[in-house]
This record gives C-alpha cells, sequence and structure tokens, in this order.
C-alpha cells in the first residue's frame, strides 16, 4: 500500500460558472436588478432550481423573453448526468455526475419506508489518503462549488418529489455528507450548503438540521468551528481504530490530530446539540477488528455520547484488506455493548452496482476515462448485525 501524502489545500482549477445558489438571497437579487430585472426574480428563478426546474420553458412565471438570458446568467447546469444504476428495485440509485471541467463526482440516493436519503460528494477526489477508501487513494482534484454540492441535494428532491423512484411521489428526508471527499476540508462551501438545505422554500430545501450528517476523517479546528457556529447537523466521525498507533496508519490525518483531541471535539459538538454523535469503524479482518480493540474502544467511548456505527469494510481494487468475518463481527458488536456503546452494523445498501462505501474505484470507467468517484451507503437505518439488510 502506498503511503499519500495528507492534501489540505485544493488544486486551483477554473471554477465553475456563477451560480445563483452560491449567492446569498441578498447577493441574487442584486445580480438579477444588474440584469435590468425586478429583484423578486431571484426568489422565483430560486424556487425552480429547488425544485429541480433546469428547462427555461417550464418558468412560465418569468417573462419568456428573459427566461434565457436569466437562466444562462443565474442557473447554468453545472452537473450533467452520465449515468444512473439502480438496486434494491429501484430504490437505490448511484447517478454519476460530470462537471464543467470534466471532474466526476457521484450521489447516492437510497428510499427506505420511512425516509429518503441522498448521499452527496464534497470535493472531486480527496485529499485525506485513508489508505482502504478508493477515493482517498486516487487523490484530490478539487474542492466542489456550494452550487455544485446542492445540485445533488436538488437532483436527489427533485427525482423523489417526480415519482421517479418506486413507492410514488415521496419527499427526500436525509442528506448525509458520505460520498466523495472530506466535507470539513472544504468547509465555507460545505457551510453554505448546509444553510441551503435548511433554509425554507424557495432559496433552499427546508430539510431539519438533524436529518442532515456531516462525516469527518477528523479535522479537529473544523468541528470546533462547527459547534461554536451552533449547527445542529448531526455529525460522525469516521475513526476506524481507538489507538494512535494504529488509526495513524488508517486515517492518516491522525498524524495531526490524535484519537482523543477528535473525540474531545466531537463531545463538545454533542454537547452543543444534546444529541449523540456517530463513530463509524470500518471493520477489516485482522486489521482492527481484534477483541481488545472493541474493548479499547468501548472504554474510549463508554462515558460519551457516541453511537457506533460498524461498516464491513468494502474491498477496492488493489486492496489487501477485507471485511471482518461474522464471528468477529459479532463479537466486536458485544463487546461495545457490554461497555454500554450503542453499536449498530451499517446496511450495505447498492453493492450490486458499487453504490456502498469505497466500492466504485478507479477501475471503473466512462468513455474510456476512469473515474475516481466514490459512493457511499446511508447512515441510516443502522441495522442489527445478523438481521436483514433494510427490508
Ligand atoms: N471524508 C468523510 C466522508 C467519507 S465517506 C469521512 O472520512 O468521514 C463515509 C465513510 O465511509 C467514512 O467513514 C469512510 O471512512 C468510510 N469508507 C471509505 N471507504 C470505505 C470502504 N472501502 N469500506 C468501508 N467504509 C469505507
Amino acid at each position: 500500500m502506498t503511503a499519500l501524502p495528507l492534501v489540505f489545500e485544493a488544486p486551483r482549477r477554473g471554477k465553475p460558472p456563477r451560480h445563483l445558489a452560491d449567492l446569498t438571497r441578498e447577493e441574487a437579487r442584486a445580480a438579477v436588478t444588474e440584469l435590468g430585472q425586478p429583484a423578486f426574480r431571484a426568489d422565483q428563478l430560486a424556487r425552480h432550481f429547488y425544485r429541480g426546474v433546469t428547462d427555461p420553458a417550464q418558468m412560465t412565471d418569468l417573462p419568456a423573453a428573459v427566461r434565457e438570458e436569466l437562466t444562462g446568467a443565474l442557473l447554468p447546469g453545472l452537473l450533467t448526468p452520465v449515468r444512473t444504476l439502480s438496486a434494491d428495485g429501484g430504490r437505490t440509485r448511484k447517478t454519476l455526475w460530470r462537471l464543467h471541467d470534466g471532474a466526476l463526482v457521484e450521489s447516492v440516493l437510497m428510499r427506505y419506508p420511512d425516509r429518503a436519503t441522498v448521499c452527496i460528494s464534497s470535493q472531486a477526489g480527496c485529499g485525506m489518503a485513508c489508505p482502504f477508501c478508493a477515493t482517498g487513494q486516487n487523490g484530490l482534484t478539487r474542492n466542489l462549488s456550494a452550487a455544485e454540492i446542492i445540485g445533488q441535494a436538488v437532483a436527489a428532491a427533485a427525482a423523489m418529489a417526480n415519482g421517479e423512484v418506486p413507492g410514488g411521489p415521496g419527499r427526500l428526508s436525509n442528506v448525509v455528507f458520505m460520498g466523495m471527499g472530506e466535507p470539513l476540508a472544504n468547509y465555507a462551501r460545505v457551510r453554505k450548503t448546509l444553510d441551503a438545505l435548511v433554509t425554507p422554500a424557495p432559496h433552499g430545501l427546508g430539510l431539519s438540521q438533524r436529518s442532515i450528517t456531516v462525516s469527518t476523517v477528523g479535522v479537529v479546528p473544523a468541528i470546533r468551528r462547527l459547534t461554536e457556529e451552533g449547527l445542529h447537523a448531526t455529525l460522525a466521525v469516521s475513526l476506524h481504530a481507538p489507538d494512535d498507533e494504529l488509526r495513524d496508519t488508517l486515517v492518516p490525518i491522525n498524524t495531526r490530530w490524535k484519537v482523543d483531541e477528535v473525540v474531545d471535539a466531537a463531545d463538545a459538538y454533542a454537547a452543543r446539540t444534546g444529541r449523540r454523535y456517530s463513530v463509524e469503524y470500518a471493520l477489516i479482518r485482522d486489521v482492527n477488528d481484534q477483541p481488545e480493540r472493541a474493548d479499547l474502544l468501548g472504554r474510549l467511548l463508554a462515558d460519551r455520547r457516541a453511537h457506533v456505527n460498524l461498516i464491513p469494510l468494502n474491498p477496492t481494487p488493489g486492496s489487501r484488506w477485507d471485511a471482518s468475518p461474522l464471528p468477529a463481527q459479532r463479537e466486536f458488536v458485544a463487546r461495545l455493548r457490554a461497555h454500554g456503546v450503542p453499536t449498530t452494523v451499517r446496511d450495505t445498501r447498492g453493492q450490486d452496482i458499487d453504490g456502498a462505501c469505497g466500492q466504485l474505484a478507479a477501475a471503473d470507467r466512462v468513455d474510456g476515462v476512469p473515474t475516481v468517484a466514490l459512493p457511499q451507503p446511508s447512515l441510516e437505518p443502522p441495522v442489527e448485525l445478523g438481521a436483514e439488510a433494510d427490508a
């Protein structure tokens, strides 16, 4: 396994064209006024965007003569669907998007009986270099703009609303930042996205903060910043090892911020929100799944507001690592629970379409071009070990 460097600074590439979703409401109104239109047209454009309307011809509340100009100036198409794959009878849909500069990212929409969750990407690639993660092994291409991130959620919301997912028209209820990228390494854009997700129509999707999960490798200063900003999104921390020695190798950012610092920052966040955070732990055979490590993790988390979500490793191409066998998984769960730590094993929806954590690797090709997209399954619903994965 080659050790990659940690990359925090995203390469500077040509910016995507300006988009209404990158602007504040005031900025959008000013932009519309500059185009010689009344400011309220910004609200009309926003309503169309957040409803997933992309065809100017359908924007019948705008004068026909200015539809093209306004959409061209403020609603440029940033995400071009390249391919959509379905699994679970159509209830899991993975979309590969091409961005203006050819970069590729993916999002995965998962419909459950009681909710619909979309897993979105915050960066093209990732600079965090985790050796078990396909995205991490392919490096960072660039940060996504807020509009590029928001657009993935909007597309999912529209697919639900328009009845494109079996089960009839429904509502997108949850968003998880578990696709490609480290959301807290693209803080400003992710922050804007969080605002857009919770802002009511017309300038947002109107989701509740707690139904949004930000998953991080443990960028401690950024977790602290989220805490200070008083956000109430659910926090998930990718721990993967309870001890610094092993975590240094599995999650290289640990060489900068140690296990104790990460869980302390997560504790502070939980104290502020009054809700548990999630600890993600990929179970890797003979690497981090030993009974002693379960006990160590149990002791580490026993008195904290943490919930452990175990993810049986999805092996990535070229990796010598494998998922922990079932008996080891069961033992791990039992030991954590014996320490009083709430523990679940993640549902692995979409495995058959390479739609689970780390599954879509560089070997996947579009038009002969390797993609580095990495879809992730939802954090929810947590499935008890041994139970059927999502009925
Ligand atoms: N950068 C964020 C989001 C990553 S994806 C983070 O690290 O939290 C969400 C989760 O999937 C993370 O916990 C990540 O470590 C995990 N993951 C990545 N590759 C995986 C794989 N091959 N098998 C299982 N989980 C994986």
